[in-house]
């Protein structure tokens, strides 16, 4: 298990050294899983505000192939539930790649399978689904919050979709937190209302300063982490199993990717 502090780097340090890209996340009360990270084309939105791990990609389809066959091959199938990311969206991945995810699928007896796209292949995800017949398929959407004047200022090209707009097609989402913004906590706090309710699952990100130009807001991290909702959060048996908090920056996190997304020699 890797400490969260050390893999922190910049995207072009990642790029440059080799990212860990397969993981198992078996916490208790959590869904058992493996992880991976694939290498897309590159993210077809690509201009969210805070995000500098789009610069995972590679437009060489045949290079992405290589790298993602050499990933899947860490593959076990021993919880027969595997989440695949990659820093864009699934519809993202050469067609290889994904030839190469059906056989997995199949040849490790996955049955639950968990991808992520951006809202802007939602209509896809029924095409999606029907590549992998054998599995039951879910898919997060990165809606970062429900509060819509704040995406439009995260940029993420979401429009003005509400959560309702959101499960039509999703069965996940991710909430991003702990960077300067007006609303702090409370925003939080209704956004895991929201999420609670009407999403099976959700991850909570704790922003960590990278190479775009927003910044954690130190107080405001900490503030969560002595609040009535982070105690939420980690104590009660509803939210503890639809919730996952990851913070590669502090090690009040009580979970992690496996280091997934950090350099190989952190881990
Ligand atoms: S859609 Fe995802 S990968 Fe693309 S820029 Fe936004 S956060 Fe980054």
């Amino acid at each position: 298990m890797n400490t969260h502090i050390d893999i922190v780097q910049s995207a072009q340090e990642r790029k440059e050294i080799g990212m860990k890209r397969y993981g198992i996340l078996n916490y208790p009360d959590s869904l058992h899983r493996e992880f991976i990270l694939l290498r897309g084309l590159g993210c077809g939105w690509e201009r969210c505000t805070f995000c500098d791990y789009c610069a995972d990609k590679d437009t060489d389809a045949q290079k992405n192939y290589q790298l993602n066959k050499s990933v899947l091959a860490n593959v076990t199938g021993q919880f027969r539930c595997l989440q695949i990311v990659s820093s864009g969206s699934f519809s993202e991945l050469d067609f290889q790649t994904i030839t190469a995810i059906q056989s997995t699928v199949i040849e490790k007896n996955i049955n639950y399978l968990i991808l992520e796209t951006h809202t802007m292949y939602e209509r896809q995800l029924p095409n999606i689904r029907a590549l992998f017949p054998t599995a039951n398929v879910e898919f997060i959407v990165g809606a970062e919050t429900f509060d819509i004047e704040l995406r439009y200022k995260l940029n993420k090209g979401q429009g003005n979709r509400t959560v309702e707009d959101y499960t039509k097609h999703y069965e996940w989402t991710n909430l991003l937190f702990g960077f300067e913004e007006e609303n702090g906590l409370s925003r939080l706090e209704h956004d895991v209302t929201l999420a609670m309710k009407h999403f099976k699952r959700f991850t909570i990100c704790m922003f960590c300063d990278n190479d775009t130009p927003i910044k954690r807001d130190p107080k405001l991290v900490d503030e969560f982490y002595k609040s009535e909702l982070f105690s939420f959060l980690t104590t009660d048996p509803t939210a503890r199993f639809k919730c996952e908090i990851l913070d590669d920056c502090d090690i009040r996190a009580p979970h992690s990717t496996d280091g997934v997304g950090g350099v190989l020699m952190d881990i």
